[in-house]
């Protein structure tokens, strides 16, 4: 049996594993990433992340073919660079993909994390088959990927499927990009919680404002308990970040005519009461011919999907045959 090692680096950890040739995810790791320890620090990490999934699973190093990894952006992922890493302190330019590749001797691949995770889901999960596959991670902020007839579409600088900065409301409220009115200031868990508290604030009814004042901070996680409490106000505001995830997909959905569109991320264990919305917003704006075989699904591979994903673009690039 041969073996591919997923990495996905966070700011907060990193993610180990070993997984099949197949896809089949056969042992995973987790370790603090320590980015104040500067990228050295953090890559060391990364290399005792790597022989620690083997070690623990009584595998040969040997049988690994190659290590992929999913990290955040922008980067070259042609020359394996991480550009700047946001939540990671000092990595500018970092040669990623040579530095593992050099402690291992064997072939390493580099790619955004958002792209590495929405090709797991073409390659084991919900987007399985799909001809044009869109993803979606609602999660702090909003990710994205594309795969057409089985290639992930990176773009000329490495930015394609960049979905949560597609402007969907003109001069509308900022973004940490820099923009306004990108979907991530509507339909990402942060925003979820900005916009309610503004709500709150301004004098919503709502058994938030009670929880609040009992201590509990507000999350997009207590706005989902209260909806699930019956809270109507905690609805609303899950049906108004869907719309909103609508509205963005309307848009993807005029320019490529996907069938398969799949929503993940921690925000979606809220599930159809973001996905309904949204189904209803693209129907509701696009072509009958674009609508009538879209599908629009729920993540599969919840927390694993950055793993395989990385492993499996080892493939899709032809690193591994
Ligand atoms: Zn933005």
């Amino acid at each position: 049996m041969t073996y591919l090692i997923g990495v996905d680096l966070g700011g907060t950890f990193i993610k180990t594993a070993l997984v099949s040739r197949e896809g089949k995810l056969v042992h995973k790791v987790e370790i603090p990433s320590e980015g104040e320890r500067g990228p050295d620090g953090v890559i060391i990490n990364i290399i005792r992340s790597v022989k620690s999934v083997v070690k623990e699973k009584g595998v040969d190093l040997k049988k690994v073919k190659a290590i992929g990894i999913g990290s955040p952006g922008p980067m070259d992922t042609k020359n394996g660079i991480v550009r700047k890493a946001v939540n990671l302190p000092g990595w500018v330019n970092i040669p990623l993909r040579d530095r593992i590749q050099s402690a291992f001797g064997i072939p390493a691949n580099l790619e955004n994390d958002a792209n590495a995770a929405a090709y797991a889901e073409y390659w084991k999960g919900a987007g399985q088959n799909a001809c044009l596959m869109i993803a979606y991670t609602l999660g702090t902020g909003v990710g994205g990927g594309i795969i057409i007839e089985g290639k992930l579409i990176r773009g000329t600088n490495d930015c394609a499927g960049e979905l949560g900065h597609m402007t969907i409301v003109p001069d509308g409220d900022p973004c940490a990009c820099g923009n306004r009115g990108c979907l991530e200031s509507y339909a990402s868990a942060n925003s979820l919680v900005r916009r309610a508290m503004a709500k709150i604030k301004s004098g919503a009814q709502t058994i938030l404002r009670q929880w609040i004042d009992e201590g509990k901070p507000l999350t997009s996680k207590l706005i989902d308990e209260a909806r699930l409490a019956g809270d109507s106000f905690s609805r609303d505001a899950m049906i108004e970040a869907g719309t909103y995830l609508g509205l963005g997909m309307s848009a993807v959905v005029s320019a490529l005519n996907p069938d398969i569109i799949v929503v993940g991320g921690g925000m979606m264990k809220a599930g159809e009461v973001l996905l309904e919305p949204a189904r209803v917003e693209v129907k509701r704006r696009v072509f009958a011919e674009h609508f009538a075989k879209l599908k629009i699904l729920p993540a599969r591979l919840g927390n694993d999907a950055g793993v395989i994903g990385a492993a499996g673009l080892l493939i899709e690039r032809g690193i591994v045959r």
